[in-house]
């Protein structure tokens, strides 16, 4: 019996996860060069911190959590998202009572129980980055430049950002009544009609045609900001203009979690169909309060690798052939050679140069085939004869060129040849 990567997950495999390593590299080091550090959270918390955080009735909490009891009885979820985790690694270790803003990045798999298809898988991987505790458009509009750099960086250029505002505990509520006010009046179905009560932003992001064609004359949040979000978001957007990042003014932008307040924002991208988010996020105000500690005003964004490498591989970013593994590969004929060749390549390691050698005992024609398939740049070639020389010959697998060299130097020989 074989087994299968559980329904919508998959595996990354080199040279792809490789090249997904150099992606998510290119996507956090901008946040890294602005003072973000990096934290790790566990991958299971308590289930109360999404239902509270994430919010029960959002889909993400309703429908898509891994929750399961450990042996003692406890309610654990694999995280869905990694915002709240970091507010409640932040409060739990009180960084909060230190400088502010808090700062920090974190990176890894996220878990939803979704339909997958392309692009929307149950196991993904995000990077994050969240800035806590301080409540200033400057930090809303530097994550957002930052993300967009991050992208730019990888050459991807079919990019929109969209963004919103969502008000605040001032004026979101008078929008969420008007907005339901409107709703109640559609031809909508029973689903949709509870969701109107519990969550009526969430109806607007509703993607069915039919939904859609009700929604024309909305009421949109925009026109219901007090003056306060006014002028912060007024802010946000000239300091994004000043900044050169090109956006979209979106008043439909809503999002899935219930914890955003005031600035949220979208990055799409032209080359992936339906689901084409690469990436979002926004400010919130309230989440910190609602998890039990105080008031600490946050702004945040998670990217999902993998939807910006398809959309890498949408624009035709992704080099053709995977650059070689390993610059030396060593081919041993011979029991004694083999033994040699294990220490010559251990030393070329420590002299840091990558290099690997033929395994299992190969004959030359095997082992030369390994060498070739290796991508390495030079083999290293040590027959019997070649050992009783003290000698070995390097072979530069481009030109196919052949020299012999001293055991003795072939660790300083390689390495010259290599830089
Ligand atoms: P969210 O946490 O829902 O705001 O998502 C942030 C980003 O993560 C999205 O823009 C996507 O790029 C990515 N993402 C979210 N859900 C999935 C999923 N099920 N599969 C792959 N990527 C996802």
């Amino acid at each position: 019996m074989t087994f299968q990567a559980p329904k919508g997950t998959f595996d990354w495999l080199p040279p792809r996860s490789e090249q997904v390593l150099a992606v998510r590299e290119a996507l956090v080091a901008p946040v890294r060069l602005a003072g973000y550090g990096y934290v790790e959270t566990p991958v299971f918390e308590d289930t109360q911190l999404f239902a509270r955080g994430v919010g029960e009735s959002t889909d993400i909490v309703s429908k898509e959590m891994y929750t399961f009891p450990d042996k003692a009885g406890r309610s654990l979820t694999l995280r869905p998202e990694g915002t709240a985790s970091v507010v409640r690694a932040v409060l739990q270790h009180n960084l909060h009572t230190g400088q502010l803003p808090v700062k920090v990045w974190y990176s890894g798999s996220q878990f939803r129980y979704e339909r997958a298809q392309k692009g929307r898988y149950r196991h993904f991987w995000q990077v994050g980055a969240e800035a806590l505790g301080s409540e200033d458009p400057a930090l809303d509009a530097e994550l957002i430049v930052l993300a967009a750099q991050g992208f730019a960086s990888l050459g991807l250029t079919d990019v929109r950002l969209l963004v919103n505002s969502l008000g605040d505990k001032t004026c979101r509520p008078v929008y969420r009544a008007a907005l339901q006010d409107f709703l109640r009046g559609l031809d909508l179905d029973d689903d949709t009609r509870a969701r109107i009560e519990i969550n009526p932003l969430r109806v607007l992001d509703d993607k069915r045609p039919e939904v859609q064609a009700q929604l024309d004359g909305a009421p949109l949040v925009v026109d219901h900001l007090c003056a306060a979000c006014k002028a912060y978001h007024e802010e946000v957007r000239s300091l994004l203009t000043a900044s050169g990042v090109a956006f979209e003014d979106d008043p439909r932008l809503v999002r899935g979690l219930d914890y955003y307040t005031r600035t949220t924002f979208e990055f799409v991208h032209g080359g992936l169909g339906s689901q084409s988010a690469i990436g979002g996020g926004g400010r919130y105000d309230g989440l910190s309060e609602m998890l039990g500690g105080p008031p600490l005003p946050s702004v945040g964004w998670a990217l999902g690798v993998d939807r910006t490498f398809l959309a890498m591989e949408a624009e035709g970013l992704l080099p053709e052939a995977a650059p070689g593994r390993v610059q030396v590969y060593g081919v041993a004929l011979g029991d004694d050679a083999r033994r040699r060749m294990f220490h010559l390549v251990a030393e070329l390691r420590r002299a840091g140069v990558s290099a690997d050698m033929a395994f299992g005992g190969k004959g030359l024609k095997g082992a030369m085939k390994g060498a070739d398939r290796s991508g390495a740049r030079f083999a290293l070639i040590l027959g019997e004869r070649d050992l009783a020389a003290e000698a070995a010959q390097v072979k530069d697998l481009t030109t196919a060129e052949q020299t012999e060299v001293p055991l003795a130097r072939v660790v300083d020989v390689l390495k010259g040849k290599v830089q």
